[in-house]
């Protein structure tokens, strides 16, 4: 059965909606682990208590590691492994979930609604950054690539910013101010592959008087540091 790149699949850890190509595919999702096998594990990974017929052996479904009961009871939310229904997980992984979870209800939302911001361009880290004026920045709805719309109609010699294929970005830097009284966070700054392979830089840089502009700049960087995670796994595998 398949619906819009997109078709259900039963593991033995739940239902999940899998991406049938690339274009469908988050740029933000994580392998499903191999689980440890029962065999190899004796004892509950987190209060330490022997496995017997009473005691279960529990897999958390995000790390793929053996529980007991008590210690994998968190139920939660993992889109990021394709998920419908929420799925058991350990402590650890449920701390991350739950700070993911804010990521899907909240933070993409905002992200796609976008926010203005000055945008600077560089080619490399050495140059000194041009100003290339005001731009609504978005994320694009299938989450692949951050959008720049200029404010106000462009000259005509201007070079508006590219937009950033978000798996191609390399690396991501919050800005923070340190000198008072405007101490706090100053913006983003961007280093990504473009087209044609070179290193680019962009500062998304924040108007200290515009405080609500604030969270688009954290989400980006959360779903910038969540795309070098899957990236990295990929490496790995
Ligand atoms: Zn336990
Ligand atoms: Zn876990």
């Amino acid at each position: 059965m398949e619906r819009n790149g997109k078709t259900l699949s039963k593991s033995t850890s739940g239902l999940r909606m899998i991406p049938t190509n690339e274009l469908s595919s988050s740029p933000f999702a994580l392998e499903e682990p191999a689980w440890i096998p029962d065999q190899q594990v004796t004892l509950c990974l987190g209060c330490q208590k022997n496995f017997d017929f009473f005691n279960r052996r529990h897999h958390c479904r995000r790390c793929g590691r053996c529980y007991c009961s008590n210690c994998c009871s968190h139920n939660l939310r993992l889109d990021r492994m394709y998920f419908i229904d929420p799925v058991k997980q350990c402590y650890e992984c449920a701390v991350l979930s739950k700070a993911e979870e804010d990521f899907y209800s909240d933070g993409l939302t905002v992200l796609m609604n976008g926010r203005q911001f000055n945008i600077q361009d560089r080619s490399w880290d050495g140059e000194i950054p041009k100003p290339l004026g005001m731009y609504l920045c978005r994320l694009s709805p299938d989450h692949r690539m951050i959008t720049f719309t200029p404010s106000k109609p462009l000259p005509r010699d201007a070079l508006p910013p590219s937009l950033v294929q978000v798996t191609h970005v390399i690396d991501v830097v919050l800005k923070e101010r340190t000198k008072e009284p405007l101490a706090g966070l100053n913006g983003l700054k961007i280093y990504y592959k473009d087209d044609v392979n070179v290193t680019v830089v962009h500062c998304i840089q924040l108007d200290p008087a515009d405080e609500r502009s604030q969270p688009w700049v954290r989400w980006a960087y959360k779903a910038l540091q969540m795309t070098a995670e899957s990236k990295n796994q990929e490496v790995h595998q």
